[in-house]
């Protein structure tokens, strides 16, 4: 088998497509030498013998090392040097590479082949003792911590008793004879706590810094990093040896960094730091501060030292010869590694640079208007969740953070504010102006007032579409949920985590889109959407099938969803409007009443409120279509809790408080999510679905009247098990529009369709679709009801599913496609083939999932709804899955 491939002097075996086998830095390095760019020559082992590497416990093929010892040969023959050989030595790099870019792995070791020896002859062919001796320091620093397991610590306090004995403070304050001195102590140190001397023969070094490599594949934090980021542990990595060229041969050589962009704004720029005299990572550790490539970046910095380009101007030329080059050749942004040695620059790697969101946009638009890339690539390029990161407030980058616990990133953004445990001490203080984070151990409906008081929302229990979750995404709140390290005690207004207690009023910061919390307040960043985020989405927009609607109850919503690009509101949950803390004594009589005369009295007391609501949605969405739910949660929800509700309650309908108690008690569930909610209301109680559709259907008169235009509008009922329910609601709903008319002399269009979020819907949808003029399917109920796990109790476990691999994701997140998925696709076809013109959508979370988004696509819905903040991403994810 072929098991080396070599690179250089203008040619090489390997190529950038060869990715997977050669790592992406193997694959480069190749492709930057087939370029006839400035590449030190060397060679690449590929992932196979990584793969064989642990098949064979451990050991290599058996050709591996005839082919290295050849590969050498050529390298040394292209550099004009011998490996191992005491006159004139090669020295090399021994670099790991895996396919995807991943720390965690073994640190390259540079200078290898260096030995007692060799150091003498890098002395004299170079003229400076004090070069050869710092890089034989380097080498036996670097492969005593990757390969033998010494720590670089040691090293350092040799070097700083050392320094101190001699009254230095800085590193170049160091003589060759310095350096040959702690070069004995290194060594010495090396053999007295490893009980082996530092090898000397060059083979023995390279064999183990290659072993190192392979190794490193399945250190702890290697498999960590995979595992959080699904990289497959049968990838394995690659291993790069190549020929060294030095930086740190005085002033005339340096070693840098570049980006052909600047990737935190996108701007199209060289952008990179430098250091003279130096080697490798000494750019990266920070030992000096790094100076400016270009002279135009560094008046902008203010440095007194110079850049690149004033310093060593022809190495400068030629990088930008060089990476104008290499980003039409990748046609995107690259991050390149290079060293000058002796004035003569050297390419050590490139790779597509990582870049914010931010600036992620602006150079995909960038490169479509250059014509580098067409703009369906452009929008391929964005990773439509990371569009979160721009539509939020986010810590600033640079600040330190004191992180106190991790939970769930619930709903992204970050904010700081006081601690308070209630929602109602939330309302209170934001109306005096103060910023506050409301802390529960977790929410539910009554709470709203205070999420909508808060800066954001922790909670200790709860998952990804607990309430608190949902309500928070829906309002564009950060959110970290489900941070079950944190002990709260509404009592004594604490919360601890460990030995530490933060009580009400101390100042927390949260980070919604990482799940963290911090301590004290945090420096924040502003959104800003750009023109290039506009242009991007406006490009989403010519190539997407499939509709996007927002799940929107208030009229903020709706603006914030038109600003984001919104088609129409797909779900439009009336009950948040009950919760309202002026309405819900009402919403308490109206459920609590006996008899349905005094259930109408409440009624007529809510119409004018809810009518008031609709009428602003349906302006502010001017003709776009518009679905309204009846009311959905369970009546238990409403119920009063405490004694003093209970006596308001009574009070306001002129009953015995006792009664009332005994009436709360009977309404009061077990399992209230499979209890009175949904169409059993109305079906129990179809006064109120009727005061609904009355509200409904006299806001459309009005907003017609105000706005001229028609209401595109859709009633829908939720929780149908059987056609029969959709009937008796529909036959309702009907009749209300036709007194509505009658009365108001207007004509109304509207349409009357059904959530379909219980399995046996699914199944029936046929006949259902006999009655139902829509469909929108309620993912997070139907996700709910098919697996059996009810989502707001679903953190104690699902987290132990996704370690142990039961459940790839957890299903709230992204639509389970081959169950769920499949209800919903059963689902589709059996009211198609009812009513061909059908319209279909969903409006669970998973809306806004790009993953469900995409599945969506392609099982022919029509459109999606999701939470205002993620009408963006779900537009891109639309345009992705029609590409
Ligand atoms: P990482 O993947 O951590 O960036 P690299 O293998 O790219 O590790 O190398 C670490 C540093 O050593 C980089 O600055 C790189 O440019 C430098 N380096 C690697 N090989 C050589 C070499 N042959 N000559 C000079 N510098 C090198
Ligand atoms: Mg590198
Ligand atoms: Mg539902």
């Amino acid at each position: 088998g072929k098991w080396v491939y070599t690179f250089g002097d203008g040619k090489a075996e390997g190529r950038t497509e060869m990715r997977d086998l050669l790592g992406g830095k193997g694959a480069n390095l190749a492709e930057m030498a087939n370029l006839g760019l400035p590449v030190p020559p060397g060679f690449t082992i590929p992932t196979s013998v990584c793969t064989y590497f642990y098949a064979h416990g451990k050991s290599y093929p058996k050709e591996l090392q005839a082919q290295v010892e050849k590969a050498l040969v050529h390298v040394g023959k292209i550099t004009g040097k011998v490996f191992g050989d005491t006159k004139n030595p090669l020295l090399v790099s021994v670099r790991s590479g895996a396919r995807a870019s991943m720390p965690g792995m073994m640190d390259t070791v540079l200078n290898l082949g260096l030995n007692d020896q060799t150091v003498e002859a890098l002395s004299e062919l170079s003229g400076d003792r004090r070069f050869a001796y710092d890089s034989y320091r380097r080498f036996i620093t670097m492969y005593s911590d990757v390969v033998l397991g010494f720590e670089h610590h040691h090293f350092e306090e040799i070097l700083d008793t050392f320094k101190d004995g001699q009254g230095y403070t800085l590193d170049t304050d160091l003589t060759a004879d310095d350096w040959v001195d702690l070069v004995g102590k290194y060594k010495d140190a090396v053999a007295r706590e490893t009980g082996k001397d530092f090898p000397q023969d060059p083979h023995d070094q390279l064999w183990g810094a290659i072993g190192a490599v392979f190794s490193s594949w399945m250190n702890a934090r290697a498999v960590t990093y995979r595992k959080l980021h699904d990289i497959p542990e049968s990838w394995g990595t690659a291993v790069n040896v190549q020929a060294m060229v030095f930086g740190n041969m005085g002033e005339t050589s340096a070693t840098g960094v570049a980006f052909t962009r600047n990737p935190s704004t996108g701007e199209s720029k060289l952008y990179g730091e430098f250091l003279i005299n130096a080697q490798g990572e000494d750019v990266v550790a920070g030992i000096r501060t790094p100076q400016d490539i270009t002279e135009e970046a560094r008046q902008e910095s203010g440095s007194d030292k110079a850049s690149m380009e004033a310093a060593m101007p022809e190495a400068f030329k030629e990088l930008t010869r060089i990476y104008t080059l290499l980003e039409k050749h990748y046609r995107d942004m690259q991050d390149m590694e290079f060293t000058v040695e002796q004035g003569k620059l050297w390419m050590l790697q490139t790779r597509g640079g990582k870049r914010t969101a931010k600036a992620a946009l602006r150079i995909a638009v960038e490169l479509a208007n250059e014509g580098l890339i067409t703009k369906k690539e452009a929008v391929m390029r964005i990773d439509p969740a990371s569009l979160d990161q721009l539509l939020h407030p986010a810590i600033d980058p640079g600040a330190k953070r004191d992180v106190i616990a991790t939970g769930l990133p619930a709903s992204p953004g970050a904010a700081s504010g006081e601690i308070v445990f209630s929602s109602d001490e939330a309302a209170k203080l934001q109306a005096d102006g103060r910023k506050v984070i409301l802390v529960r151990i977790e929410t539910s409906p009554e709470d709203i007032h205070g999420m909508h008081a808060a800066e954001g929302i922790l909670t200790t229990r709860g998952g990804m579409t607990s309430h608190a979750a949902v309500v928070a995404r829906g309002m564009g709140k950060p959110c970290v949920s489900g941070c079950g390290t944190i002990r709260v005690d509404y009592g004594r207004g604490t919360m601890s985590i460990g030995s530490r207690t933060f009580k009400t009023g101390d100042v927390i910061t949260i980070d919604g889109s990482l799940g963290q919390v911090l301590a004290g307040r945090m420096p924040m960043i502003e959104p800003e959407l750009s023109g290039e985020f506009g242009t991007l989405m406006a490009w989403a927009d010519q190539v997407r099938k499939i509709g996007v609607r927002v799940n929107g109850d208030t009229p903020d919503d709706a603006r914030t969803a038109i600003k984001f690009g919104a088609e129409g509101i797909g779900l439009c949950r009336t009950e948040h409007m009950f919760f309202e803390e002026t309405r819900i004594r009402t919403v308490r009589e109206m459920i609590l009443s006996e008899d349905e005369q005094s259930r109408r009295a409440a009624l007529a007391k809510l119409l004018p409120m809810q009518r008031a609501d609709f009428v602003e949605l349906f302006e502010i969405m001017k003709g776009l279509p518009v679905t309204i739910r009846l009311l959905d949660p369970p009546l238990h929800e409403f119920l009063p809790h405490t004694h003093a509700e209970v006596e308001e309650v009574a009070r306001a309908m002129n009953t015995d408080p006792r009664r009332l108690a005994d009436r709360a008690r009977e309404l009061s569930e077990f399992n209230p999510m499979l209890g009175f909610r949904g169409c059993r209301i109305a079906i129990a109680y179809p006064e109120i679905a009727e005061m609904q559709a009355r509200a409904i259907f006299e806001a459309a008169v009005e907003a017609e009247k105000r706005t001229g235009k028609a209401v595109g509008l859709e009633v829908m009922v939720p929780l149908i098990a059987t056609k029969m329910e959709l009937d008796l609601v529909k036959a309702r709903i009907d009749a209300t529009a036709q007194a509505v008319m009658r009365d108001t002399n207007t004509k109304l269009t509207y349409q009357v369709g059904t959530m379909i979020e219980l399995p046996r819907a699914c199944l029936l949808a046929a006949e259902i679709a006999e009655s139902a003029e829509f469909f929108s399917f309620g993912t997070n109920d139907l996700t709910q009801t098919t697996y059996g796990i009810s989502r707001d109790d679903a953190a104690s476990f699902l987290g132990t599913y996704v370690s142990k691999g039961i459940l790839p994701i957890d299903p709230f997140v992204a639509l389970d496609q081959e169950g769920v998925g499949e209800l919903v696709k059963i689902g589709v076809a059996r009211g198609r083939k009812t009513r061909p013109k059908l319209k279909v959508g969903i409006c669970g979370e998973h809306g806004g999932d790009p993953a469900s988004v995409a599945f969506c696509h392609n099982i022919g819905l029509d459109y999606v709804s999701c939470s205002p903040y993620r009408v963006p991403i779900a537009r891109l994810a639309a345009a992705q899955a029609a590409l």
